[in-house]
């Protein structure tokens, strides 16, 4: 594939939230998982449920369930929060903002899709190598 060009796969943040969430276990500080409705973290054990979704939290830096904060976010580019639900969503990302030449999505709402709906500052080019640097960071941390 072509890694200058990037097509919108059409891919939704809640897509996402269907694989396993990367969070910061509430009680260990170790990385837990959050399935739709489950909290599990594999340090100390832990299980959590809670079977709804909270859609008021959707897109920010926190789990849509049990709104613990993700595993994989850093402070970039002065002020701002990157963050992403695991690595899938850490590499499609990157791959958009990696990308010279990116190519909406041509589906029946393209405007909802994840690239879509990037802020402003992670797509700015003269923010392309710190926002690329952190994710390489973030992605240092599954190892
Ligand atoms: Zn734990």
């Amino acid at each position: 594939m072509d890694a200058a060009r990037f097509r919108d796969p059409q891919i939704r943040l809640r897509d996402l939230a269907d694989e396993p969430i990367l969070v910061v276990c509430p009680r260990c500080s170790r990385r837990a998982t959050v399935i739709p409705g489950r909290l599990t973290c594999a340090g100390c054990a832990l299980v959590r449920v809670r079977p709804r979704a909270d859609h008021s939290v959707w897109n920010g830096p926190i789990d849509p369930f049990f709104r613990e904060p993700l595993w994989l976010r850093a402070d970039c580019c002065g002020g701002h929060t990157l963050w992403a639900f695991h690595a899938r969503h850490l590499d499609l990302v990157e791959r958009f903002v990696a990308a010279k030449l990116r190519e909406r999505g041509l589906g029946d709402d393209p405007g909802l899709t994840l690239v879509a709906r990037l802020p402003a500052w992670m797509t700015a080019a003269k923010h392309r190598d710190e926002v690329l640097r952190t994710i390489a960071e973030l992605r240092a941390t599954l190892s």
